[in-house]
């Protein structure tokens, strides 16, 4: 039986599903969901709005110490995310803060930060974290670590058409290439890279819907609490 505090986490690169799985995953297992890069974003967005430089490192830090994040679940699996009380869902959920997220997040203030936050958040355990550290940094220690992956061709295409139902077209190049370029600068920087953790499972969805993920890491997580 799987404890009701257990930790599972799932990290790999962007546009891979690990939203859609994620959220899936844990209404299956009646666990919270944890979306770190909403966190990211969220950081990427208030640093932006207050004009603040990450080579600032005296203004970086003031402006980290009164961030005020807050994930709320909002129905079965979706998360609506505040900024000091202000709801930034919609906000971050572009392809631009994708990139400045990932901007961000080689920043050694905002991992430490982040990193402190969504430990505290996962201390009840019964989560599903998401990210692209959770199995190697933040939850080593989880009872299920995933790697999800797909190629960056059908990630691309993904990304494009879960933008197209929200009325924002962009073209699919553009897509790939932001897509490769944060994958180049997720798994090379120095702090926390996009890397599978060495006890992880690794699950390529490139020809797998999301069910079908879901119910591969269901038996996996069975198997491994037998
Ligand atoms: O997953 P999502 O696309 O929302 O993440 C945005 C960016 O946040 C990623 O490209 C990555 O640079 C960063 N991130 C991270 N560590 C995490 C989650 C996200 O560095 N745990």
């Amino acid at each position: 039986m799987l404890d009701p505090k257990a930790i599972i986490t799932i990290d790999g690169p962007s546009g891979a599903g690990k939203s859609t799985i994620s959220r899936g995953l844990a209404a299956k297992l009646h666990f919270t969901y944890l979306d770190t890069g909403a966190m990211y974003r969220a950081v990427g967005l208030a640093l932006a709005q207050q004009g603040v430089d990450l080579a600032d490192t005296p203004a970086l830090t003031q402006c980290l110490a009164k961030i005020e994040l807050t994930l709320v679940p909002n129905g079965d699996d979706d998360v609506r995310v505040l900024l000091g009380g202000e709801d930034i869902s919609q906000a971050i959920r572009t392809p631009e803060m994708g990139m400045v997220a990932s901007r961000v997040s080689a920043n050694p203030l905002v991992r430490e930060k982040l990193t402190a936050l969504q430990r505290q958040l996962g201390e009840a355990g019964g989560i599903v974290a998401e990210g692209r550290d959770m199995g190697t940094v933040v939850f080593p220690k989880a009872a299920c670590k995933f790697f999800l992956n797909a190629s960056a061709e059908e990630r691309a295409r993904r990304r494009q058409a879960q933008l197209a139902e929200k009325g924002q077209t962009v073209d699919y190049q553009e897509i790939l290439d932001q897509i490769s370029k944060r994958d180049y600068d997720d798994s090379r920087r120095a702090l926390a890279p996009l890397k599978p953790a060495p006890d992880v499972i690794l699950v390529d969805s490139s020809s797998m819907g999301p069910e079908a993920v879901i119910d591969y890491m269901l038996a996996s997580i069975a198997k491994s609490a037998r």
